[in-house]
């Protein structure tokens, strides 16, 4: 028996981009696609239909670290759809940055807002994602290739060590930690020489990874644990009926009690009303340079494998690789056309030249792009929407997602499992995922917001 509600979908995920961005039946050529080591067994489309206890929408961190918790924690049946390839969305394009995040909030503007107990237990969650990370790794034998301890927050102007010293100090005062703030000569010492840092502090709780290979290895891991991962099976419909929920793909429904949508910045909006408007995907562009000699690295002062972000609202993040790659990225643009992306290509390439004049004369292998998603609130929720029942939503994580998808994938499961939530999560992360007012104007709102932040990145 059929229910009344009306069958939404199909694909693209969002009306706001060029929908050439959502051709799901290539990964994006990326340096992680060509390093990326073996294409996990078992992920056949689905084909025929089937009955599961919980359904994941979405094969990248979030939803795989559901799934394989889900099925070895407490023995769920759980099934994963995806309309690609594992890690076909963000998760298999970022810059490998597993640090501290998922929230545009800083811990002042949490405890302002929340509560400095609420802040605390963000601080915490964070780090603790962190460590899950290298947790999974090390039990599943996940090689990450793990390159660059610690993350340097670099002052893109003089005027930025004051807030870098702010921070310093509320997580000393707050939450009982010391991290080492540097200036710029103590920044050269430690091998990494920027013309534009002015200092930097140095968070502990973090390292890079191969993105793509520890998306892999959790896609590995849960197959080993009897997760069924289909790709190439999109979900281009969505029924209730029974009080079960019917996700229709191309080959077969999958029928489920209960349905996790992991997401973010491919949020299949049009699926599901409560889903339309939550999100608002924003593109973030890599670019990867052909290995550089132990002497061109030293040329430019900057010899030891490090992650630096900058200070800026717009940030700019780079990597030196274990194998003397620079990895090179920004936010920005509001298009997601092939010719978009050659001028922001060759945007981020002119940037990355400007900052490393001595390797200006070293090619550029590899460049990509993908959509990290915000919500209106600023801060990543584990929700769950009033309708329709039964379902988590996760996410979205304003760019730093790889550690914070892994820690809120695992709290869905202790949640879906009616487990206790270890560590505890703040109260706000529950909270319902707010749309966005008049969710046409998302991509007007991020022009008006890159207008401001770039000002005040340009002056403050
Ligand atoms: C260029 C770039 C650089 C980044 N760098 C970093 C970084 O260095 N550090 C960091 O922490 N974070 C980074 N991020 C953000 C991080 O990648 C994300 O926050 C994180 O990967 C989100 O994981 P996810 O599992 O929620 O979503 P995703 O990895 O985007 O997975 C969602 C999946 O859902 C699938 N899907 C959507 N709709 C459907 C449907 N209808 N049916 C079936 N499947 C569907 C999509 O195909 C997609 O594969 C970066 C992002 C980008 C784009």
């Amino acid at each position: 028996m059929s229910s009344p509600q009306k069958v939404y979908g199909p694909l693209p995920f969002t009306a706001l981009y060029d929908p050439r961005h959502f051709d799901t039946a290539q990964p994006a050529p990326s340096l992680w696609q060509a390093t990326g080591g073996p294409v996990p067994v078992a992920v056949d489309p689905l084909r025929a239909d089937a009955r599961v206890e919980v359904a994941v929408i979405g094969a990248g961190i979030a939803g795989l670290s559901t799934a394989l918790h889900l099925a070895r924690e407490a023995g769920i049946e759980v099934r994963v759809l995806e309309a690609g390839s594992v890690g076909w969305g963000a998760s298999g394009r970022a810059a490998g940055f597993c640090t501290l995040g998922g929230s545009r909030l800083g811990w002042g503007a949490l405890a302002r807002r929340f509560g400095i107990e609420e802040a605390r237990r963000s601080f915490v969650l964070q780090r603790h994602a962190v460590a899950l990370v290298a947790e999974l790794a090390r039990l599943h034998r996940i090689d990450l290739k793990r390159s660059g301890e610690g993350e340097y927050v670099v002052a893109h102007r003089p005027g930025r060590m004051r807030e870098l010293a702010e921070e310093r100090a509320l997580v000393r005062d707050r939450f009982g930690e010391d991290w080492p703030l540097l200036s710029r000569a103590e920044l050269r010492a430690r091998g990494i020489a920027l013309e534009e840092a002015y200092g930097a502090l140095f968070i502990p709780h973090a390292f890079g990874i191969h993105p793509l290979r520890y998306v892999r290895g959790l896609a590995r891991a849960a197959t080993e644990h009897g997760v069924r991962i289909h790709e190439r099976s999109p979900v281009v419909a969505w029924e209730r009926q029974q009080g079960w929920h019917r996700l229709i793909t191309p080959g077969g429904s999958l029928w489920a009690r209960r349905v996790v949508v992991a997401a973010t910045g491919y949020l299949p909006e049009r699926l599901w009303p409560s889903l339309e408007g939550r999100v608002l995907p924003a593109l973030s562009c890599v670019l990867a340079t052909r290995p550089l000699t132990a002497s061109e690295r030293e040329a430019q002062g900057w010899t030891e494998p490090a992650l630096v972000a900058d200070t800026r609202r717009l940030l700019f993040y780079m990597r030196l690789l274990g194998d003397g790659r620079v990895l090179f990225g920004a936010r920005g643009g509001l298009s997601t056309s092939p010719t978009a992306f050659e001028e922001r290509r060759r945007w981020l390439e002119a940037r990355f030249r400007e900052r490393f004049p001595a390797w200006r004369h070293v090619g550029i292998e590899f460049a990509w792009w993908g959509l990290v998603a915000l919500a209106r609130d600023g801060f990543a929720h584990l929700a769950e929407p009033a309708d329709p029942p039964g379902v988590t939503l996760i996410g979205p994580f304003h760019g730093s997602g790889l550690a914070m998808a892994t820690a809120l994938g695992r709290l869905a499961a202790l949640r879906l499992a009616g487990r206790r939530e270890d560590p505890p999560p703040p109260a706000f992360l529950s909270r319902p995922l707010p749309a966005f007012p008049l969710p046409r104007l998302r991509l007007a709102y991020l022009a008006l917001a890159y207008l401001g932040y770039g000002l005040r990145d340009r002056w403050l």
